[in-house]
């Protein structure tokens, strides 16, 4: 396909730097910058944004959300091997484009960007779920991005915006929602990367509410949702029974049955059984 932006077809990047695909970096690159395009549309108006990228590689996404008008892109890939090419895409925008050659789980972002900041990536699959949660459970709210504009395996971006009831529902549901508007905005077939992944794909577009639906302290919320979903065809008076020693009479004071189980109980539930474990005794760290 020749580019709009006068750069050479994604395939020629890929041969002319060696970007020959690495499982262990979880590399599967989008090819069709129409495609690339329409995710950043997704993400919102990014002309008055600032927008980190994690894992540009050969930099489909990344010269996507350049032509569709983004102020600024902080690019923050480990692998040195993809830095040549991004470098032409720099060059080929001057001022707009930043590469930083980084684990995306070691930087600071905001020490790179200027608010208003969106994050658009097509996420490595091995770090994807813990950037996630990273990027939810700040200890304060709002936090420094407004939007996650994020690309998953469509299993994961199911359990972001699972419901209570379904199978999919578990702690991600609760961190994405309880703080987030997280809708999916689009699925993709394995055969739209190179190398083509096992599973479909989908992006999950969330945007960071003021304050969260309902108070709870994100770190307390984290471990009970993971200690509740660990089990989660435990009823919780045994699944949550680590947590603390009259577990029982705690559930019932927030109006939660203690036979019921992790699936059945909604976000507002949970906030209030954080907020009860809280104030009785904190959970052990
Ligand atoms: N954005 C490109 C695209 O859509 O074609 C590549 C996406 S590929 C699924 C994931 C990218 O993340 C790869 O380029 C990989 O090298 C990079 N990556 C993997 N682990 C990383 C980490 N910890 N920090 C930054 N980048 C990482």
């Amino acid at each position: 396909m020749s580019a709009i932006d006068g750069l050479p077809p994604l395939r020629e990047v890929i041969a002319a730097h060696g970007l020959t695909a690495k499982k262990s970096l979880g590399q599967n690159f989008l090819m069709d910058l129409n495609l690339t395009a329409k995710i950043a549309r997704t993400a919102g108006d990014l002309s008055s944004a600032d927008v980190l990228e994690v894992g540009p590689g050969p930099g489909g996404l990344t010269r996507g959300l350049l032509a569709e008008g983004a102020r600024h892109v902080l690019a923050v890939e480990k692998d040195a091997r993809a830095i040549g090419a991004l470098a032409e895409i720099a060059a080929a925008h001057p001022g707009r484009l930043e590469v930083l050659n980084a684990d995306a789980l070691k930087i600071d972002p905001t020490a790179f960007l200027t608010p208003p900041i969106r994050i658009v990536a097509n996420l490595p699959y091995n770090v994807g779920t813990e950037l996630l949660v990273r990027w939810l459970t700040p200890p304060a709210w709002p936090p420094f991005w407004q939007s996650l504009t994020l690309m998953f395996q469509k299993e994961v971006a199911a359990r972001i915006v699972a419901r209570p009831g379904s199978k999919a529902y578990g702690r991600l549901a609760i961190l994405a929602q309880w703080r987030c508007d997280a809708r999916l905005v689009m699925e993709l077939p394995p055969e739209a990367f190179t190398p083509p992944p096992k599973v479909r794909s989908a992006v999950v577009h969330l945007v960071a509410l003021p304050e969260p639906r309902f108070p709870a302290r994100a770190e307390s919320l984290q471990r009970l949702t993971a200690t509740a979903f660990q089990q989660r065809r435990k009823m919780l008076r045994a699944s949550l029974r680590g947590l603390h020693p009259q577990i029982e009479a705690l559930l019932e004071s927030v109006g939660i049955a203690p036979t019921s189980r992790a699936e059945e109980i909604d976000l507002e539930h949970f906030c209030a059984l954080a907020q009860a474990l809280d104030a009785s005794a904190p959970i052990a760290r």
